[in-house]
């Protein structure tokens, strides 16, 4: 996408927080353009990276109160370089981190977690990334959305409660910072009984508006108005779908805990003053009862849209790359994601 259409994107969406994900942005060329343009409009951005090319970058970006980095890492040393398969990762992830934090940029960590993962280790690395002075850190459970590569260590909907539980136990009385409302940290640790809201966090890529949400890609829109008016959103979320069965993934579900803030504020505000409950028996869970079949499309959609891009004679800005076992043209996009 170019800097036209990202700003064009953020004016259609009119969304007062922009993350930006991957692939890897930094490799976009016009992404100090892109994030300098969202911040003029006084978007709150969060600029996702590996952080591998981070500190050849910095000097191409300014702080702002605006603007924070959003680093990948999964854990600990051991985590995060197992999770990317590849070792020293984790460590020029921190060197960068340290740097950015020296000439004053605010730094969040994305962070998943999969099955398997040691709660006390995912404890003791939420303390060691507050030691490094990280402003929040956005969690999610990975959840086994159909075009993952590795469908064995996701996360099914108890695994992921009883995990967050746990973690969550470890960090009582601590002051960990998260850039996620605490009544989505609650839903992760088992307390709310959510329905997912997929129009909550619009997905723009290279493709259109994404149907119908960051995880499934089940269709796209041409413009933002087209996406929220003519996609069936009532056919999504857990319970209603099957693809969706084990997502608890902030995507669908921090909008609904946003809301249900709003509705029920001195909720929010015991959440927020004693942290998720960790103890009392879980809210119940939602039944798969009468949930459609999956749907499998998203190979026919990438066809289709490369078909469509090329046909509109879009410039090359890339070499080819596997996508879904096709060979197509590499985009700045996270539609490749
Ligand atoms: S539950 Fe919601 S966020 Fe999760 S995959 Fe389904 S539509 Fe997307």
């Amino acid at each position: 996408m170019s800097l036209q259409e990202c700003l064009d994107a953020d004016a259609e969406a009119g969304a007062p927080i922009i993350a930006i994900a991957g692939g890897e942005p930094l490799l976009h060329k016009e992404m100090p353009q892109i994030v300098e343009g969202l911040v003029e409009r006084k978007k709150y951005v969060y600029l996702c990276t590996n952080a591998l090319l981070l500190e050849k970058k910095l000097k191409d970006y300014k702080p702002s109160p605006f603007f924070s980095w959003d680093v990948h890492l999964d854990g600990d040393q051991q985590m995060h370089d197992s999770s990317v398969c590849q070792d020293g990762v984790y460590e020029r992830a921190v060197a960068a981190i340290r740097l950015a934090k020296s000439k004053g940029f605010r730094i969040s960590i994305n962070c998943t977690f999969f099955d398997g993962v040691d709660p006390k280790k995912a404890a003791d690395f939420f303390d060691s990334v507050m030691e490094m002075g990280v402003d929040g850190v956005m969690t999610a459970p990975g959840y086994a959305y159909e075009r993952a590569p590795d469908q064995e260590h996701f996360l099914n909907r108890q695994k992921t409660k009883t995990l967050f539980r746990d973690i969550f136990r470890y960090g009582k009385g601590k002051k960990w910072r998260f850039t996620q409302s605490p009544l989505f940290l609650n839903f992760l640790a088992g307390n709310e009984n959510y329905k997912c809201t997929p129009w909550g966090k619009p997905l723009r890529t290279v493709f259109g508006w994404q149907r119908p949400c960051y995880l499934l890609g089940e269709g796209y829109a041409k413009t933002f108005k087209e996406l929220m008016e003519d996609t069936a959103w009532d056919d999504y979320g857990t319970g209603a779908y099957e693809k969706c069965a084990d997502c608890m993934v902030h995507s669908g579900y921090e909008a609904t805990a946003v809301m249900d803030a709003v509705k029920r504020p001195w909720h929010f505000i015991k959440v927020a003053l004693t942290g998720p409950e960790t103890e009392k028996p879980m809210a119940p869970e939602i039944s798969l009862a009468h949930q459609r079949p999956a749907e499998y499309g998203y190979d026919a959609q990438v066809s289709e849209q490369m078909e469509r891009l090329e046909t509109k004679g879009k410039p090359s800005r890339g070499p080819r790359v596997r996508v879904n076992g096709k060979d197509v043209e590499s985009q700045k996009s996270s539609a490749a994601e």
